[in-house]
């Protein structure tokens, strides 16, 4: 089967600003990234806080022009394609419902305005599908008058998901849907979001910080770390057998009492490297246990795993000596 999404060697850099009499620095914030979805897939993408994945979710929906490489859906680059037809394709919904919708405006004024923005159907007609779209979310037609501003996280994200299903797209990018919500609506959220990718046999890029979230909805998953992809597989195989360093240690903090907070202390006294000025070889390896002398100097390629599944970026599997 082809990708129905693809990211071909996707970059992203920014400059930074250092100080008032510094030069400016490079972050490569995604760097080189290789990714493909088949339809009605969901491909969950974990790392820490400036690991580059939301930087990858708005370059796939088109929102951040790449530096290098470029995100094709059906073999077609986004750049080739004019401002209807993707959105027609891909669609995003964000992590915060607050600030993505205007409180001010009626729940059916934000839901039909990807049609009146891309002039689809006639008023009557945007009227009646942005209805119906509210009713597959799960939100009664009483609403349909109340500004976003009086109703809760939850409703909201469930606005924000009618808004991104209007347009009838077949990939919609999920940047943290659930983060900001309370740890109950997530469930709902979550539920919701796979019910309707059965319904409408979505394809999902569901972007999270949160491992155990990522297990509950995706089919295979990518963990990033310093803007590159360290390790990749079906989601089952990976849960199973996490085979980078990396995703261990995310993995083990699933297991701590704050789950999701990030990578638990692992008693090697270093936090997330400088983007800015990454480390050498493997990027990882002031913070591996396993490294070894190799990993200090030469960056390991993302290259099939030794046990024929997945992909890993870690010296040690190319060595199971
Ligand atoms: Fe650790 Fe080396 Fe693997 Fe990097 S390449 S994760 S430092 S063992």
């Amino acid at each position: 089967m082809s990708a129905l999404i693809e990211a071909v060697g996707l970059t992203r850099t920014f400059e930074v600003s250092a100080g008032m009499f510094q030069a400016k620095r490079l972050l490569h914030a995604v760097n080189g990234v290789d990714l493909s979805v088949e339809r009605g897939d969901v491909l969950g993408i974990v790392g820490e806080s400036g690991c580059g994945k939301s930087t990858l979710a708005r370059m796939l929906l088109g929102l951040v022009p790449p530096t290098q490489g470029s995100v094709r859906i059906d073999g077609i680059a986004l750049e080739r394609m004019d401002r209807r037809e993707r959105a027609r394709r891909v669609q995003p919904v964000f992590q915060d419902p607050y600030s993505s919708l205007n409180p001010r405006r009626t729940i059916q004024s934000i839901v039909e305005f990807p049609l009146a923005v891309h002039g689809i159907g006639t008023s009557a007609q945007r009227r009646e599908r942005a209805i119906e779209m509210l009713a597959r979310v799960g939100l009664p037609d009483r609403l349909a008058g109340q500004s976003a501003g009086q109703l809760s996280g939850g409703q909201r994200q469930r606005v924000a998901i009618a808004r991104a299903l209007v347009m009838n797209p077949e990939v919609v990018v999920c940047d943290e849907p659930t983060s900001a919500l309370d740890v109950s609506v997530q469930a709902q959220i979550l539920n919701l979001l796979m019910d309707l990718r059965r319904e409408f046999n979505l394809t999902y890029v569901f972007i999270s910080h949160n491992l155990a979230v990522v297990e509950h909805i995706a089919t295979q998953v990518a963990v990033m770390y310093l803007g590159r992809v360290v390790e990749f597989n079906d989601a089952k195989a990976l849960f199973a057998t996490p085979r980078h360093p990396y995703t261990q240690a995310l993995l083990a903090s699933v297991l701590t009492p704050e789950p999701g907070l990030g990578i638990p202390d692992m008693g090697l006294g270093l936090s997330f490297p400088d983007p800015t000025n990454p480390p050498s070889g493997c990027g990882f390896h002031p913070r591996c246990r396993q490294r070894l002398a190799v990993c200090e100097t030469q960056m390991p390629g993302l290259l099939p795993c030794n046990n024929g599944t997945g992909l890993v970026a870690c010296h040690l599997d190319r060595d199971p000596a």
